[in-house]
Order: C-alpha cells, then structure tokens, then sequence
C-alpha cells in the first residue's frame, strides 16, 4: 500500500487528529516552490493566545470558544510553517 504524504493536525485538547494530505508543489517567485496541502475540514481552527497556539477540532473550538471568548483569534488553519510531516 503507498504511503501518502501530509501532515496531521492534532486537537490540542482531545487528542482527536485530522490528517491533510499533500498537493502538490505551488511555484513562488524567487524562492523555492511552496508545498501545498489540503484545507482542514470546516470547524477546525487555529487560536492564538498571546504567543500560545492551538489546533482545535470542531467540538472543542466550540467550548474553548464559550469559555475564552473575546480573548481569542480564531484562524483557519493554514500549513505555511514547518509541521511534521507525516504518513497516512
Ligand atoms: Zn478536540
């Protein structure tokens, strides 16, 4: 069976993981090209508190959402910085 390329994404508060396959290669100007990844599914978030970040699944973005409200910044989560990459 082929291994598939990607990179997981783990709920920092259940444990629960998505795994986000490789796409390919997008090419950038002036450096090299930039991997591309699949989208997390919707309702799988990235929060920042202060210098802290979280992957959330949905239902615990729900939660955290109702107990840290207004102090949060709710981002989708985008591969861009170096995760371990990972094999499915
Ligand atoms: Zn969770």
């Amino acid at each position: 069976m082929a291994q598939e390329k990607g990179v997981r994404v783990t709920c920092s508060r259940c444990g629960a993981s998505v795994f986000l396959k490789y796409e390919g290669t997008r090419p950038r100007e002036w450096s090299s090209p930039e991997e591309v990844y699949e989208q997390a599914p919707p309702g799988w978030f990235e929060y920042r508190i202060l210098h802290e970040k979280r992957d959330l699944c949905p239902a615990c973005s729900e939660k955290w959402e109702e107990m840290a409200g207004a102090f949060l910044r709710r981002e989708r989560i985008i591969i861009d910085t170096p995760r371990e990459v990972a094999t499915a």
